[in-house]
């Protein structure tokens, strides 16, 4: 018997196990993978928070938790939990300067207001410095993240108040008299515990729950972590969790399926950044029938992310033409050159380019007679300068030089948004919103909807873990043993 269960290794996992163990409590930790981190090793780290002590050394020090609080429900159009978006926000601040003080190398441009999601008021967006070669992508960045919490792990295993399970999957939760006492895993192997804490991530791995949670059921095209299959999910609603959000899902645009079909994106490289507030586009964006359906221009950007949902399969492409690739703004993956484009337009794998409109299309598989009909009225709209039906602003070039390209996007996931239903203090809840004795979430396995809404606030994903993780580790070693005070 030990005091509490971690199932997961990852970004919520690893502080709560370090909290607790550092409270004096004993922890397993189940983590199915052959190491620790989870999405920690290819997510972008991108963490938020409202008065930390790196705002105030950079002189932000009109950053308030109510603000972040604001903001977050704002940009996530109201549909995040009030009650857990109240609890990260008031977390998020403590959480980075626990980094801090741990030695996180900050990235010297952070804090700041990223541009890629819809914007915060403040810069209070925060991410670790780059590794080599990386200074130009804020992607990838999290595994500084691991890298600071890795020597608390090793401390806390080698002193044995945390033991890891590693390679060994949750398989079912233990439930006696209405209460979680334990989990089977694999193995076999039964641990028990009065506490157990799902940190088990989201399920962006997983066609089959991903298709089960998410309305439409698109082809799934994917950045997520590989575990990121769902299983605390599945063990949580087999002993009457609910389960919700599923339906607040929302893309990622910019990812490519460099190998169509199989179904793998990778932000870190294979992506073009589509934030009108970082490049202006010359490119139009069209759908499987050729016809546009966004403002590329506007900086609202979670409207042409909820756009996508009504296109035929999901899926866009990128039309332009030869000027815009020579141009300033070339809509190229990130780090690409021109002529790589070229290359990989003749090669024709997921961007194709021809002499006329009507056969980039025919290639792309877009409808050609569409396509020309949308890129005609385009070019005679700007020729007389009419204002755009979509809203598009700025001065505009025709697409009229040739050859012309088509890059195709899917429907990116880089998160999932349903999950266990959670109340303020982190207990799962079943159906009738009661909390089920001995069982607990955090991270991405409470559903990013739960604080991101239907859309994705900076950083509203790895600081609510990291935080939800610190605060039941520091809670649960607590009711471990009265006696003990919180760390
Ligand atoms: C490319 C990318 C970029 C991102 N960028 C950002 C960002 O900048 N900011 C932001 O806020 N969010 C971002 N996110 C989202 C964020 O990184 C994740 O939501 C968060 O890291 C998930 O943390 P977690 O602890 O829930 O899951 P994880 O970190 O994935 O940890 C879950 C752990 O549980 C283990 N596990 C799974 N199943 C089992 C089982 N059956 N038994 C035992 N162990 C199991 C896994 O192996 C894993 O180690 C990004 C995501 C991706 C994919």
């Amino acid at each position: 018997m030990v005091d509490l269960i971690v199932v997961g290794a990852g970004t919520a996992g690893i502080p709560c196990a370090i909290v607790a163990a550092q409270a004096g409590a004993t922890v397993a930790v189940l983590e199915k993978d052959s190491q620790i981190g989870g999405t920690l090793h290819v997510s972008a780290g991108h963490m938020s928070g409202a008065g930390s002590r790196r705002q105030h050394d950079v002189g932000i020090d009109d950053d308030t938790v109510d603000r972040h609080f604001d903001d977050v429900m704002r940009l996530s159009r109201g549909e995040a939990d009030p009650v857990l978006v109240r609890v990260a926000v008031e977390e998020a601040p403590h959480t980075i300067d626990w980094l801090h003080d741990l030695g996180f190398t900050f990235d010297p441009e952070t804090p700041t207001i990223y541009l890629g999601h819809d914007s915060y008021s403040r810069a209070r967006t925060v991410w670790h410095a780059a590794p080599a070669g990386m200074e130009l992508i804020p992607m990838g960045r999290a595994l500084g993240i691991l890298e600071t919490l890795q020597p608390l792990w090793d401390e806390q295993v080698a002193a044995g108040r945390i033991v890891p399970y590693l390679a060994t999957a949750l398989a079912t939760l233990i439930v006696e008299n209405g209460a979680v006492v334990g989990v089977h895993a694999e193995g076999p192997l039964e641990l028990r515990a009065p506490h157990t804490v799902i940190a088990t991530g989201g399920y962006g791995s997983s066609p089959e729950l991903f298709a089960e949670l998410t309305p439409g059921r698109p082809r799934l095209v994917t950045n997520a972590w590989h575990t990121a299959t769902g299983d605390g999910i599945v063990a949580a609603r087999a002993v009457g969790a609910a389960i919700r959000d599923g339906e607040k899902h929302n893309y990622r645009l910019g990812m490519i399926e460099i190998e169509p079909g199989s179904g793998r994106g990778d932000m870190r490289k294979d992506f073009v950044n589509l934030s009108a507030a970082v490049r202006r586009p010359d490119e139009i964006w069209v759908n499987l029938r050729g016809e546009r359906f966004a403002d590329e221009t506007t900086h609202d950007i979670t409207s042409q992310e909820r756009t996508l949902h009504d296109q035929p399969e999901q899926r866009f492409w990128l039309v332009f033409d030869e000027a815009a690739v020579e141009g300033p703004q070339a809509p190229l993956p990130l780090l690409w050159e021109r002529d790589r484009l070229r290359v990989a337009a003749d090669a024709g794998v997921f961007v194709w380019r021809d002499a006329t409109l009507g056969g980039v299309a025919a290639k792309a598989g877009i409808s050609a007679a569409g396509l020309e009909r949308t890129v005609a009225g385009y070019n005679a709209r700007i020729a007389c300068g009419e204002a755009d039906p979509l809203g598009r602003s700025g001065a505009d070039r025709p697409i009229a030089t040739g050859p012309f390209y088509a890059l195709a996007l899917p429907a990116g996931v880089l998160i999932t948004f349903g999950g266990i239903h959670v109340d303020g203090q982190l207990r799962a809840l079943d159906g009738a919103g009661q909390p089920i004795p001995g069982l607990y979430a955090a991270g991405e396995v409470v559903g990013g909807g739960a604080t991101s809404g239907i859309a994705f606030c900076g950083g509203m994903l790895v600081t609510p873990a990291l935080s939800f993780g610190r605060i039941l580790g520091r809670a649960l070693a607590a009711a471990a043993s009265p006696a003990r005070p919180p760390a």
